[in-house]
């Protein structure tokens, strides 16, 4: 399942990260365009980090819609299907996708205290 080995890679992460430390929340942005299914990657992570000996983190997923810089007519907009990176104004696929293909883990908390886990600036609060 595409989700248990994503859920393996999450907790091979914060597992470096947490060093020993108790695990209470892992916080993952996933792109609307990684064909990652939310409830399904929940589940999986439920059996793995129990398997991974951190029975008490919580997931939490920051989901990021995907959006496209359209090469035809220079618009930058979302989009609504996962299926297609087409541009929403003109219909082109002449498009870069600027966002929606994010997977990684951004922070966690251990303890009291909070890892940022990722070299990005990423927003809190
Ligand atoms: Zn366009």
């Amino acid at each position: 399942m595409h989700e248990l080995s994503l859920c393996q890679a999450i907790a091979g992460v914060v597992k470096s990260h947490a060093a020993g430390r108790r695990v209470d929340v892992v916080r993952v942005q996933v792109g609307a365009l990684r064909q990652v299914v939310p409830d399904s990657l929940s589940f999986c992570w439920t059996l793995v980090r129990d398997f991974a000996g951190m029975e008490d983190a919580e997931l939490e997923l920051q989901l990021v819609a995907g959006a496209v810089s359209c090469r035809s007519c220079g618009a930058e907009a979302e989009i609504a299907s996962r299926f297609s990176v087409a541009c929403p104004g003109c219909g082109s696929a002449d498009v870069e996708v600027i966002r929606g293909e994010e997977f990684m883990v951004t922070s966690i908390e251990v303890g009291e205290v909070e890892v940022v886990t990722s070299s990005k600036g990423t927003e809190h609060g």
